[in-house]
């Protein structure tokens, strides 16, 4: 539900109808625009206290939120989330590259490829710092080594760092030295672990999993929205459509144009995932752009051939430099930039 507070309301009128709908089981969202006071009250859906709020003080109008999504609706928010990544806005008319290699693999490996990506255009550094992901047999993690990189690749490019965290036991050690906080596919639906980083003051970025459909993709958004923290990206990363074995995985840009229908998240496309093979990364980050995506997070190693994870999909600086001069000109015919 969502109560429209009238223009010039008081605060005592405000607190009173937070007080109310607190009383009542559920959560108050405000949100103060330059006009209207609005607050979003979720909670369970059956016992609507719409009419008890409505006839409150100071109250304009209570609407229901049709959706099972509240937060992350449109309807709760019509101006689109712009997130302030230390400098670096993620959801504005600019659109944002997220790139940088499948994992860390050295000190040479990682400032090669953050200052080739920097130089190329790109503003945040994307790189896992754990190998054990895709199989219990990865090696030995360092990950207080792989850290340790990472700073040195922020201090010295001043890149801002998107690294996943993969369990509720370091959701704080990745918050410590991250500026984007990934949710991987295969944790888009670990709901404790999405409460969790709902708890940071971090923007999240939160990747589809792979067999969500897109309301169920959305509803994982919800999960993290409904803690407190709004600074949420949702990114496209394919799906298991069939047994395709051309493609990796089938990436699904209708929910380019759904999700900014629907919600008022910023959504981005990993068309690196979504495609596995370097030669589609490309023609699908510029069908990206097209169909109206704020941000590519783009796999990119200094020497794909030599690459311990992911390779087959990582294109080198170079090919990220002349990707970018494409994707201005496709930005600037739906009058966006990069
Ligand atoms: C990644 O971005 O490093 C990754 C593992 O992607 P996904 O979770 O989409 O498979
Ligand atoms: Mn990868």
């Amino acid at each position: 539900m969502i109560i429209v507070m009238a223009p010039g309301n008081t605060e005592e009128e405000l607190q009173a109808v937070i007080a109310r709908i607190q009383q009542l089981g559920y959560r108050a969202h405000v949100i103060r625009g330059v006009e209207r006071t609005v607050i979003g009250a979720v909670g369970h859906e059956d016992k609507s206290p719409l009419a008890v709020v409505e006839q409150m003080s100071g109250v304009e109008a209570a609407i229901p939120i049709l959706k099972p999504f509240k937060l992350a609706s449109a309807e709760w928010k019509r101006e689109r989330t712009v997130i302030d990544v230390d400098g670096v806005t993620i959801g504005g008319p600019k659109i944002t590259l997220i790139a940088g290699p499948g994992a860390i693999e050295s000190e040479e490996q990682a400032l090669e490829a953050a200052r080739g990506v920097r130089a190329a255009g790109a503003e945040l550094f994307r790189a896992c710092i754990y190998s054990h992901y895709m199989t219990p047999y990865g090696g030995t993690d360092s990950t207080r080594e792989k850290i340790e990189i990472i700073r040195r690749v922020r201090a010295e490019t001043g890149l801002k760092i998107v690294t996943e965290t993969f369990s509720l036991d370091d959701v704080e050690t990745i918050a410590s030295f991250a500026d984007v906080v990934q949710i991987g596919a295969r944790n888009c639906q670990n709901f404790v672990l999405l409460r969790q980083v709902g708890r940071l003051r971090k923007p999240v970025l939160l990747k589809r999993g792979m067999s969500t459909t897109m309301r169920e993709f959305i509803m994982a958004a919800e999960y993290i929205l409904s803690e407190g923290n709004s600074d949420v990206i949702l990114c496209e990363r394919g799906i298991r459509a069939h047994d395709e074995t051309e493609t990796r995985y089938a990436l699904d840009l209708n929910v380019i144009p759904v999700s900014r229908l629907q919600t008022h998240l910023p959504i981005f496309v990993d068309p690196s995932h979504g495609t596995g093979k370097r030669h589609l990364v490309a023609p699908m980050a510029r069908a990206a752009v097209a169909a109206g995506a704020d941000g590519l997070m783009i796999e990119v190693h200094p020497h794909p051939d030599r690459a311990l994870h992911d390779g087959a999909q990582s294109i080198r600086p170079s090919e990220l430099a002349e990707l970018i001069g494409q994707l201005r000109r496709v930005a600037a015919a739906i009058d966006r930039t990069i």
